[in-house]
């Protein structure tokens, strides 16, 4: 019999709360009275994490399945693989780190029972994060919201319920660069914020460096937006405007028998200007020729290595 609900968790390098984690959920799964399955995916952990997954799996193989991709692929494909092969009428992706509180997965189970598609968790509060990475997960929230057409909800992450409705039609989208939230708002359904608090890692560290979360970053916009291609086009626009304005000026003065601006230090500051916009439109331009590209290749968006607990290991839907 297929589960009512399954819980999908990402796990990478986390030996110190895997246990935990699975405690907690089975907690809250078991206190919802009906039948739930708990899909660990293994991205290419370095730590012991695995070996206690596959000691969950043993424990508790009526509940526990294991995923165990053939190497780091990262977040967003992790939850991918696991929403892939999830089973549940109602799915919910959550971190395994527990800053996402298990518990809230019964407060949106609530709202879809109600009727809602998909519940989302806003963070209405977060513990023991720098402030660097407070302001700037907010600027960049409220940046994608300007420049996209999708209703991205503010301050919400991964961590949400999806009934199988939404669920399917969001597994069309086989995109190779995913920025999960986005493309979970682009389906559109009924959908509602769940407000929780999110708490500070209990143990372990965030497993995402700056250079990453610029990544991410990047990506959810490239993936929403052309709004930077057009910057190019603007910033080129006001470049040769003030170039012609320019232009004139000298030529009216130069009638008029006065030649200011002779020396060479004005050309080199408009040859720096024009050189960084004309290389920055570049770089924007090899950003989605870039996404491009991954998508010509068409290669898979993730490889297994070994599944626990599943006999019918379903392929991912082919794009
Ligand atoms: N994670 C993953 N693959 C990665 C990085 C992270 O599966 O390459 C998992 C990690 O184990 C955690 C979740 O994704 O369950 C969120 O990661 P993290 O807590 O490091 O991010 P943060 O909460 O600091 O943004
Ligand atoms: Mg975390």
């Amino acid at each position: 019999m297929h589960p009512k609900f399954s819980v999908v968790a990402p796990i990478y390098n986390e030996e110190a709360l895997v246990e935990q984690f699975y405690a907690r959920v089975r907690d809250v799964m078991t206190g919802l009275g009906e039948p739930w399955e708990l899909i660990l995916v293994n991205d290419g952990c370095r730590d012991r994490s695995p070996e206690l997954m596959d000691a969950l799996h043993a424990a508790d193989p009526e509940h526990v399945v294991v995923i165990h991709f053939a190497r780091n692929f990262g977040h967003q494909l992790a939850i991918t693989a696991g929403l892939d092969h999830a089973r549940g009428q109602a799915v919910a992706v959550i971190d395994s780190d527990l800053q996402d509180p298990p518990e809230v997965i019964a407060e949106m189970v609530a709202r879809w029972h109600e009727g809602y598609d998909v519940a989302y968790a806003v963070r209405a509060e977060r513990e023991g994060e720098t402030w660097f990475k407070l302001w700037t997960a907010r600027a960049f929230y409220r940046l994608i919201q300007r420049i996209t057409d999708v209703d991205i909800p503010l301050d919400t992450g991964d961590f949400r319920l999806m009934d199988r409705k939404a669920l399917d039609a969001f597994l069309q989208m086989r995109e190779k660069r995913r920025f999960v939230r986005g493309m979970v708002s682009w389906i559109g359904f009924r959908q509602i914020g769940v407000h929780y608090k999110r708490h500070a890692r209990t143990a372990g560290e965030t497993k995402f460096p700056l250079h990453k979360m610029l990544r991410f970053a990047f990506d959810g916009i490239t993936s929403f937006s052309q709004f930077p291609l057009k910057l190019s086009t603007w910033a080129g626009t006001a470049a040769v405007g003030l170039g012609l304005l320019l232009a004139l000026v000298l030529l009216i003065l130069r009638l008029g028998g006065s030649a200011p601006l002779a020396g060479q230090g004005l050309t080199a500051s408009l040859v720096l200007f024009l050189g960084g916009v004309q290389l920055w439109s570049v770089g924007i331009l090899g950003e989605y020729v870039g996404r491009l590209h991954e998508e010509a290749l068409d290669r898979p968006l993730y490889l297994i290595r070994e599944i626990k607990g599943r006999d019918d290991h379903p392929a991912p839907p082919v794009s």
